[in-house]
């Protein structure tokens, strides 16, 4: 029987395993690794650290849901492709090796860490269910220390939050937070008259700059009139343990930095000795591999062809991802014999960025939309593209529109254990997301 081996359950790596069992069937052994055993959503990850969904919402689990595909907990360290094996780490640090007929490569991208002096060691990524509650804890820790201190600068400076990068993960990190503090800051007389800051900095002249103008100008109008701070080409220059040094040269006192400047492919692919495009593995518009007709790559890992835009890649997109998961499937069963191949085309079908509370700004097929009916749209499309969790995602909508925010620290996540810069060598297990939860005290 043939085995394909998928690394990688994100978007991709999620639905060419689905895709893959449906096709195959008993035909194939699937075998999925990754180092969780869930697939995570990111899209709603700025509503975990809003304090508005909890963050197993956003976790679909891989076995409930993908029965038939052999998991294998895990971190792909190195993959000989000459002898067609992949060998992994597994959460307790224990070596082990697959081979295959196959291989899917979809292990998706890590933050993008500048060489701006400080950041990687004061700023705070965001791609992750740690990450999402690291922010979450600290947030409200921020509040806390600030209501109970009587030296001025500092509590201003506490009550200052830093997100650097406007796209669409930043814009909709500071919009969740804003209002998290917002509502935090509503329990605590104490700080009823302070002002609560939150900077949003991108080089760009616009916020938002994947969606047109218009609704770009609707998004930092909506984030403006609720306070927050939108810095347009402007960006660190510096990072210190009291604040940040902005590129046009002023000083921000402030103990929170969210970086959200882009990402990069994860560091596997560097290991791989593929040829690369722009850090992203070359594969053609078949998502195989040229020169390794058994080696397969889609998602944010790969530069695929934009076949709807002539000398383009397409997007680092979730939507171009599943899409391409779905297509990688079809053209890994013909590979094997059955049906045929068929080279990835997708048009961008637009994007749905949640401003919180009842905003949103929206382009679905174009459309633009803003506002309510952007934030309709906004929800219906997540939860239509949640593979499972539906139910539960939207009984916390209702139930945050109904209730008080619940707003405690668990203290789960400590700050070395979600640090930025994620570049150490693929060998050392630490990377594995569930050797970052609770395993380091600081
Ligand atoms: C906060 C946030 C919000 C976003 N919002 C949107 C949005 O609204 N719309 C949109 O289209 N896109 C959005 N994106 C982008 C989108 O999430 C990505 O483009 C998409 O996740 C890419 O899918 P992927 O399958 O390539 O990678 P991922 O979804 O990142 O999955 C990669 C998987 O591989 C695993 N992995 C990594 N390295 C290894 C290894 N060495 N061994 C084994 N497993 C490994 C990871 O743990 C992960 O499970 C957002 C991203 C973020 C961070």
């Amino acid at each position: 029987m043939a085995r394909v081996v998928i690394v990688g359950a994100g978007f991709a790596g999620y639905r060419a395993a689905q895709a893959l069992h449906r096709t195959l069937g008993a035909e194939a052994e699937i075998v999925l690794i990754n180092p969780t055993d869930y697939f995570l959503y990111l899209p709603l990850l700025p509503e975990v650290a809003g304090g508005v969904l909890d963050p197993r919402r956003l976790a679909v689990s891989l076995t409930a849901t993908l029965p038939g595909v052999r998991l294998q907990l895990g971190y792909v360290d190195r993959i000989d492709l000459a002898t067609r094996t992949v060998h992994h780490i597994d959460p307790e640090g224990r070596a082990g090796a697959v081979t295959y007929d196959r291989l899917v490569v979809t292990a998706g991208s890590v933050n993008k860490v500048l060489p701006v002096p400080g950041i990687a060691d004061h700023a705070h990524g965001f791609r992750s269910i740690p990450e999402a509650l690291y922010l979450r804890d600290h947030v409200i820790r921020q509040v806390e220390l600030a209501a109970s201190t009587e030296d001025a600068e500092e509590r201003a400076a506490r009550l200052t939050f830093v997100v650097v990068g406007a796209g669409y993960t930043g814009t909709e990190v500071a919009a969740a937070g804003h209002l998290l503090t917002r509502s935090l800051l509503r329990r605590r007389p104490a700080l009823r008259d302070t002002p609560v800051r939150w900077l949003l900095l991108d080089r760009a002249s616009r916020v938002l700059p994947e969606l047109r103008p218009r609704l770009s100008r609707s998004a930092a109008r909506t984030l403006g009139r609720r306070g927050v701070e939108i810095r347009t080409g402007t960006s660190v220059s510096e990072a210190t343990t009291g604040g940040v040094r902005l590129t046009d040269g002023r000083f921000v006192p402030t103990r929170t930095v969210v970086w959200t400047v882009g990402v990069r492919p994860e560091p596997l692919v560097d290991a791989l000795g593929l040829a690369a495009v722009e850090g992203r593995v070359r594969v053609d518009e078949y998502l195989r591999v040229p020169g390794h007709p058994d080696v397969f790559a889609c998602g944010d890992v790969a530069a695929v062809p934009d076949l709807t835009r002539p000398g383009e890649l397409t997007a680092m997109t979730a939507q171009h991802a599943e899409r391409q998961g779905k297509a990688v499937a079809r053209n890994v069963a013909a590979s094997l014999g059955h049906g045929s191949e068929r080279p990835y085309r997708h048009r961008d079908l637009g994007l749905v960025v949640d401003l919180s509370g009842m905003k949103a700004v929206a382009d679905p097929l174009g459309v633009p939309l803003t506002g309510f009916a952007a934030k309709v749209a906004t929800r219906g499309y997540h939860l239509l593209a949640m593979p499972a969790n539906r139910f539960r995602i939207l009984l916390d909508w209702v139930v945050d529109a109904c209730t008080r925010r619940q707003a405690v620290q668990l203290g789960l996540v400590r700050s070395p254990a979600v640090r930025l810069d994620t570049t150490q060598p693929a060998t050392t297990p630490p990377r594995s997301p569930h050797a970052a939860v609770g395993s380091v005290a600081g």
